[in-house]
C-alpha cells in the first residue's frame, strides 16, 4: 500500500517534469537524478515522513504558498543598564531600561531582554541579539572598555555581523585612545572630555528629519543634561547629514543652545570652553542615527540624566523608535505608542540616599 500511495502521488509531478527520476533508498534517504523514465521504487517501506521530504524537494513552490507553520522569529533587542550612580532620580539606568522594556513589550516582532547593574555575568544573553543598547556611565568606567579590549572586540564582532548599537547619556562618552575609533565606526561619534560639554538646559526640538526614528514625534521641549559638540567623524559639526566611508549620518534631535548655555556653567568641568562659546548660534545634535557600511545601524542619545523625563511621551517615543530601528523592526507610522501606568516613574529606582 505504501508503494501504491507513493507512486500515485509522485507520478503526475514526475510526468509534468518529464526528466526527473527519484530513487528512494532503503535507508530512507532520497536521491534525485535528472533522467527521464518511470519512477522506480526500490523500497517497500515508504514512510509518510519520507514522502513529505520528497514533496518538498519536488514542489517547493507549493509549500511556499502555504501559511507558515511557526511564528517568524522575533528580532532580539538587549538593553544593558549600567551600575547605579548619581543622586536619586538621576542616572537611574536600571529603572530606565525596565521602563523602556515595559513600553516595548507589546511591539510585534520584537523580543526585549534587559541586563541590569552593568555587564552581564553570563554573556549568553547577547546570543542572537539583533541590537544592543547601552544606557550607563561612560568614560574610563564605561562597561565596554573594561577587561582591556576584550569587550570592545566582542562588540566589534557584533558590529561586523550587522548588529545594531545604541549608546545613551553618559554611555556616549569614551576615552578617545580607548574607544574613539570604535565609536566612530559604530555610531559616528562620541562625547570627548573637554571637547564636548554637558550643560543642563532646555532645548526646543521643533522639526525632525524624514526618518523612521522621527515617526509620530511631536515638537517638544525638555530640561536635561543634554550633551553636545560630540567628536564626530572628521570633526563634522553633526547638525546636518553627512556620509563617510564607515557610516552615513542623520541628526535626529537638533536644537540651538542659547549663548547663556554655551557660556556655562556645564555640569563637569564647569567651563566655559572657548571653542564652545566660539560657535554661538550654531545648531547642535543631541541625538543622531547612523547606517553603517557593515549593514548595521546605530544611534547616540545624549539625554537621559533625569529619570522623570521618561514621563514625556515624545522623549520616550523617539528613544523607543530608535531601539526598533537599529533592531531592524519596522517603526509604526505613528511611532511606538506607550503610556505609563500611575507611579511607573517611581518604580524600580535604585536604593540611593
Ligand atoms: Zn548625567
Amino acid at each position: 500500500m505504501a508503494d501504491d500511495r507513493a507512486e500515485r502521488e509522485l507520478e503526475p509531478t514526475a510526468a509534468a517534469g518529464g526528466k526527473t527520476r527519484y530513487d528512494v533508498r532503503a535507508n530512507g534517504t532520497t536521491r534525485v537524478r535528472a533522467k527521464s523514465g518511470a519512477i522506480e521504487m526500490r523500497c517497500r517501506l515508504i514512510l509518510l515522513a519520507t514522502w513529505f521530504l520528497l514533496s518538498m524537494a519536488i514542489m517547493p513552490s507549493l509549500s511556499a504558498d502555504e501559511p507558515a507553520a511557526v511564528e517568524p522569529a522575533k528580532r532580539k533587542l538587549v538593553l544593558v543598564a549600567g551600575k547605579p550612580s548619581h543622586p536619586p532620580r538621576m542616572h537611574e539606568f536600571n529603572a530606565g531600561v525596565r521602563l523602556m522594556a515595559d513600553c516595548l513589550a507589546q511591539v510585534p516582532g520584537l523580543e526585549t531582554v534587559i541586563v541590569l547593574d552593568g555587564w552581564p555575568r553570563d554573556e549568553a544573553v547577547f546570543e542572537g541579539a539583533d541590537a544592543v543598547v547601552f544606557y550607563m556611565d561612560g568614560g574610563g568606567g564605561h562597561e565596554v572598555v573594561q577587561e582591556g579590549t576584550r569587550r570592545l572586540d566582542l562588540v566589534q564582532q557584533w558590529a561586523d555581523r550587522g548588529v545594531g548599537l545604541g549608546f545613551m547619556h553618559f554611555g556616549v562618552e569614551v576615552v578617545p585612545d580607548q574607544a574613539g575609533d570604535r565609536f566612530h565606526r559604530w555610531i559616528g561619534g562620541y562625547y570627548e572630555h573637554m571637547f564636548s560639554c554637558n550643560p543642563i538646559w532646555e532645548p526646543s526640538f521643533e522639526a525632525f528629519p524624514d526618518h523612521p526614528i522621527s515617526r509620530g514625534v511631536r515638537p517638544f521641549t525638555i530640561r536635561d543634561e543634554w550633551y553636545f559638540n560630540m567628536r564626530f567623524v572628521n570633526d563634522e559639526p553633526g547638525n546636518a547629514p553627512w556620509e563617510h566611508e564607515a557610516v552615513s549620518f542623520v541628526p535626529i534631535l537638533v536644537a540651538r543652545p542659547s549663548d547663556a548655555v554655551r557660556d556655562g556653567p556645564y555640569v563637569y568641568p564647569q567651563g566655559p570652553y572657548p571653542h564652545i562659546q566660539a560657535n554661538k548660534g550654531r545648531a547642535e545634535a543631541m541625538m543622531w542615527a547612523v547606517e553603517r557600511k557593515d549593514d548595521g545601524r546605530g544611534f547616540g542619545f545624549t539625554g537621559g540624566h533625569f529619570h522623570d523625563n521618561w514621563g514625556n511621551d515624545d522623549f520616550r517615543k523617539v528613544v523607543l523608535n530608535a531601539c526598533l530601528w537599529i533592531a531592524k523592526v519596522e517603526v509604526p507610522e505613528q511611532g511606538v505608542e506607550s503610556t505609563l501606568a500611575e507611579g511607573a516613574l517611581d518604580r524600580n529606582l535604585d536604593p540611593k540616599r
